[in-house]
């Protein structure tokens, strides 16, 4: 009887502890990484000065702190991205959100994406003017849409629908991005008149002044990866033209077998390069380790053609990496390390 009793207990016992196993968390490594970039093209040395670096340091770091605060409570890189890009949107120094800058027409056209990399799921937006963050319409797209990519008015009224902060046009406004457009304007008259040889290097310096953009990616507990980019596009920019941003793959792609990256700079090149998915097909098709990836397209292919820019990246290991070839790059990272529970964080703006 006393045996009888002793079984039916060990059995009761490992039911107990399969049913307990089966409502835990999926494993959870209790490591974590975040990065953010605040955009490439914008940053001349020769204009910066210690209080500006400051704010832009203080910028990153709190863009970090509220995205890390997700990831630590065990909560998903998509929200992290999400939210770490909402605190760059809300902030005037970059051109995302408040603070965009101006289409030739004089107004903000905005575009975002989002990733996740443990489904592939993706939403983006573009050519939006009244959604005060984009990159939770591109959310709103991915999680409540069938579709992928929503651009104006259409995009706005989905946003609406789904109950979005809208705001006037008017929100976006900055003076110093309307000065910018004022510059680039003059510019493009000057080389309108200028002699051939003039007009061309004229034309690539304006060019190479006019962008800037956010972005985050991460790394979660759970090893699932994710990135998020939100921008304005360039400035004077024309006819609706949407750069690398929105479009899944060029300028935003997360994929839990490779890596989770976001672009900044020259889109017209990113686009081309497809430069996103091309350093993930370099990871799973040609072996290669995401720096000797990244590298290669950044700081060689992108040159090669013409333009120029970077972007940030971290891979399913937790490696990042934040290559660029302006003269700096808005960008920090915080990580959480498994075996020391140590959390690091650093910010940076040149190389
Ligand atoms: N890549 C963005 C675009 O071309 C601009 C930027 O990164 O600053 O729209």
């Amino acid at each position: 009887m006393k045996r009888l009793l002793l079984f039916a207990f060990s059995l009761h016992s490992l039911w107990v502890a399969a049913q307990m196993s089966a409502s835990l968390p999926i494993s959870s490594s209790g490591r974590y990484v975040l990065v953010v970039h605040g955009g490439a093209g914008t940053i001349s040395k020769n204009l910066m000065t210690p209080e500006r670096e400051k704010k832009y340091h203080e910028a990153l770091d709190n863009a970090l702190r509220v995205g890390a605060a997700i990831l630590e409570r065990g909560g998903s890189s998509l929200d992290a991205v999400e939210a770490s890009v909402r605190v760059l949107e809300d902030n005037p120094l970059f051109n995302a959100g408040k603070g965009a800058v101006f289409t030739a027409e004089g107004i903000n056209e905005l575009d975002a994406a989002i990733m996740e990399g443990a489904t592939l799921r993706a939403g983006s937006i573009a050519g939006v003017r009244t959604i005060r963050n984009p990159i939770s319409a591109a959310r709103a797209v991915m999680e409540r849409s069938e579709h992928v990519l929503l651009t104006g008015q259409g995009a706005e009224t989905f946003a609406k629908e789904q109950g979005l902060t809208m705001v006037d046009p008017s929100y976006f406004y900055t003076s110093e991005r309307w000065e910018s457009l004022q510059r680039a304007k003059k510019r493009d008259s000057l080389a309108a008149t200028g002699t051939p040889n003039h007009s061309a290097s004229l034309l690539l310096e304006q060019q190479k002044s006019r962008y800037g953009t956010v972005g985050a990616v991460a790394l979660d507990q759970q090893g699932h990866l994710a990135a998020a980019t939100s921008t304005g596009g360039m400035t004077n920019k024309k006819w609706g033209r949407v750069g690398d941003a929105p479009i899944i793959g060029s300028g935003t792609y997360a994929n839990d077998n490779t890596v989770a990256i976001s672009c900044t700079g020259w889109g017209e090149y990113f686009l081309r390069l497809v430069m996103a998915k091309s350093i993930s097909d370099r990871m799973e098709f040609g072996q290669q380790p995401l720096q000797q990836a990244a590298d290669e397209m950044v700081l060689r292919q992108l040159p090669a053609l013409g333009g120029d820019g970077g972007l940030i990246a971290v891979d399913k290991q937790g490696n990042i990496t934040m290559p660029f070839c302006t003269e700096g790059m808005y960008r920090g990272y915080i990580k959480k390390e498994t075996a020391t529970g140590l959390v690091q964080t650093k910010t940076f703006i040149f190389k």
